[in-house]
């Protein structure tokens, strides 16, 4: 497509060219969007928080640089750039408030240090929020307004979009579905509650009970392959196990699949969007297994309702991509308001 470089950018030109980073505990992730969410050009490196805050914010520039330079542009071209975390961001200030995967990490200036380093306007975001803007903006919801998404991994987490904008909540702290109660009294969860939805269909919640079967007494082909009291078991493991069907994993993974349903009818109950986004590692790996069973139980306990084709519960597209995308898409949209 022509851009029109040479004239005065007027209310009817198209937003320019983003920057989306997803800046995870193990790795960062540059990303140079267009206004379609389609990627020109991308960079990758460790993000080795052992060496602290500003080796890491040095590392993140140094991504971002690489990634416009991949994608045969210079850093005046970038009209805005997006940072995800994996923490509480206040996309309002820039500061990372909490990041619990990034020690150290409390109450950073992270935009403003990343204005200062790259010259363009930053914005910090919440990754799972970011990624779910990502799949409702230019990913498997594209073209759906209300948007949940659901992101089944170590954790759950999540993000919601509705009527076009990332909802934030009062407190920045909005879609922390992973932490509904759907079972009172139930297993313990990381945050020290009980009942939480990631104590019950998270993968960690899988392998522990996975792990509690085979001490009961019950055997699985798992143990074949790892030594499951010192090795995790991973999305892979399980999507192995669940293909040659075996009883344990089978029946374990059945169940978090029928708590996600149960806990999917209630977001729907509650928000009434107009589709479901379900991505993540176990996802990936085990969905063909996992989403008949969610879809099923999700449509058995609605309040109201809804033809499964009128309230789609779609599989993520853009994989390991969708914090970049949904954090350049995220930038491009605050470029268009502030221009508004
Ligand atoms: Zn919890």
């Amino acid at each position: 497509m022509a851009k029109k470089h040479n004239h005065k950018r007027s209310l009817v030109d198209p937003p320019e060219i983003t920057l989306g980073i997803d800046l995870g505990g193990t790795k960062i992730l540059a990303a140079v969007v267009d206004e379609q969410g389609r990627i020109l050009g991308e960079a990758k490196r460790k993000t080795r928080a052992e060496r602290g805050v500003d080796d890491v914010i040095e590392r993140i520039a140094k991504t971002a640089q690489e990634a416009v330079a991949n994608a045969h542009l210079d850093m005046a071209a970038i009209a805005a750039v997006g940072i995800g975390a994996p923490g509480v961001a206040d996309h309002l200030t820039g500061v990372l408030e909490f990041a619990p995967n990034l020690p150290d990490w409390t109450n950073i200036p992270l935009g403003m240090r990343l204005q200062q380093l790259l010259g363009v306007p930053v914005l910090v975001e919440n990754d799972v929020n970011a990624g779910t803007y990502g799949e409702a903006t230019a990913g498997a919801a594209r073209g759906y307004g209300s948007v949940v998404g659901v992101f089944p991994g170590t954790g759950i987490g999540g993000g919601i979009v509705l009527d076009g904008r990332l909802w934030r909540g009062a407190r920045n702290a909005a879609a922390e579905i992973g932490h509904m109660v759907v079972l009172i009294d139930g297993p313990q969860c990381g945050c020290g509650r009980r009942g939480c939805i990631e104590a019950l269909a998270s993968r960690t919640a899988i392998e522990r009970d996975i792990l509690g079967e085979i001490r009961g007494g019950r055997s699985s082909v798992v143990t074949q392959w790892i030594d499951v009291e010192g090795e995790p078991i991973t999305s892979g493991v399980l999507a192995r196990a669940l293909e040659e069907g075996d009883p344990v994993v089978t029946d374990v993974v059945t169940r978090a699949a029928y708590h996600l349903g149960v806990f999917t009818a209630s977001l729907v109950n509650a928000l009434d969007p107009e589709c479901i986004v379900y991505g993540g590692g176990l996802i990936e790996a085990c969905g063909r297994f996992l989403l008949p069973i969610i879809r099923n139980t999700t449509y058995r306990y609605l309040i109201r309702p809804v033809a499964p084709e009128n309230l789609p519960i779609l599989e993520a597209a853009l994989g390991d991509n969708a914090v970049a995308i949904g954090c350049a898409m995220l930038a491009s949209q605050h470029v268009r308001a502030l221009q508004e």
